[in-house]
């Protein structure tokens, strides 16, 4: 077992009802969400917590501009990403402990010390710190969208790739690398491979979190399929845990030829097939000349943050990369 935050895990129907023992010797908790969730669930954490709180709407704060009240002594994301997230930075900016309550699975954030920004339409990352605590209602959850659900799965999906190259990058290029954080991982991706269920999602989304900040980066969690959606996010096809499922089979392709993926790109093709995950360039809305000009970009992404994309490894050419990406049937 890992030893990092979030210590605290709570997971079950109807288990909103229980943050009131976490908040016990909190005074002021300040709760960040967005207007459905408010609508939906606003009254009944209300009654549960009494008048010792205070909303604030996501999509009218301003990190670093907007204060919060002096007395909040805690902070709680109750929503989904973007809640999560600004929760995350209110804590870090503030030195106040938080707990995330999310209200979607669609990604592996929800209890990461990573929290994704966007500022003047670039998006990056920031480092803030994990929850005290998770608190995941599963029946809460269950009524997000199923294509939440969908990138939530392609998010554990993609640590096929993700884990083998971290191996790689160590074995050929010595990055940093942990045995243990590793097992762990892979533990969580067999675990979603093997189990459908929602709650086995939630917690391999929440080891996840763990595995990235007891490593102290989101290597383990994060390849070259990571990096050809962030260069997709320059145009935003679909969401993230959608965009790094869809590159992973590519990546798998080129690690299993180098003897460093158990998996082969065909497993990983029919897994996304049984999870509903977008497989094709036509149902994500690339085409092969966009295809080829993403990846240049995250092959860009991982030479600046220095680690060793599979695809540098075996110095793949694009004539290949149009191959293989139409032998693989994308
Ligand atoms: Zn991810």
């Amino acid at each position: 077992m890992i030893d990092a935050d979030p210590h605290i895990i709570i997971i079950g129907n109807g288990v909103i009802n229980q943050v009131i023992n976490l908040l016990e010797s909190y005074s002021h908790p300040l709760i960040v969400s967005d207007r459905q969730v408010y609508s939906r669930y606003g009254v009944r954490l209300d009654e549960l917590l009494g008048t010792k709180d205070r909303w604030v709407m996501v999509d009218e704060y301003v990190i670093g501009e907007t204060p919060i009240n002096e007395d909040t002594d805690i902070i709680v994301g109750f929503g989904g990403g973007r809640s999560i997230d600004t929760a995350k930075l209110l804590a870090r900016d503030n030195n106040l402990e938080w707990i995330a309550m999310p209200t979607a699975a669609s990604h592996d954030g929800i209890a990461s010390d990573v929290a994704s920004v966007t500022h003047n339409g670039y998006r990056y990352s920031e480092r803030c710190k994990s929850p005290m605590a998770v608190v995941g209602d599963l029946s809460i959850i269950a009524e997000a969208p199923a294509i939440l659900r969908h990138a939530g799965i392609g998010d554990i999906i993609s640590k096929m790739s993700s884990l083998a190259e971290w191996k790689l990058g160590h074995d050929e290029k010595d990055e940093p690398f942990d045995r243990e954080i590793f097992e762990f991982m892979s533990d969580a991706l067999n675990s979603v491979i093997q189990d459908d269920s929602l709650e086995t999602l939630i917690r391999a989304q929440i080891n996840s979190g763990k595995a990235m900040s007891a490593f102290g980066s989101s290597r383990p969690c994060s390849g070259t399929e990571h990096a050809i959606s962030h260069a997709m996010d320059r145009e935003q096809y679909s969401l993230h845990g959608i965009q790094v499922a869809f590159a992973t089979p590519l990546c798998v392709y080129y690690l299993h030829q180098s003897g460093y993926s158990e998996y082969r790109a065909e497993d990983v093709i029919a897994l996304l097939k049984a999870k509903s995950i977008p497989h094709t360039m036509d149902m994500i809305g690339l085409n092969m000349e966009t295809m080829i000009d993403n990846i240049h970009h995250a092959l860009k992404i991982m030479r600046r943050r220095n680690r060793y994309s599979v695809l540098d490894y075996l110095n793949v050419q694009d004539s290949d990369l149009i191959r293989t990406i139409s032998g693989l049937g994308y």
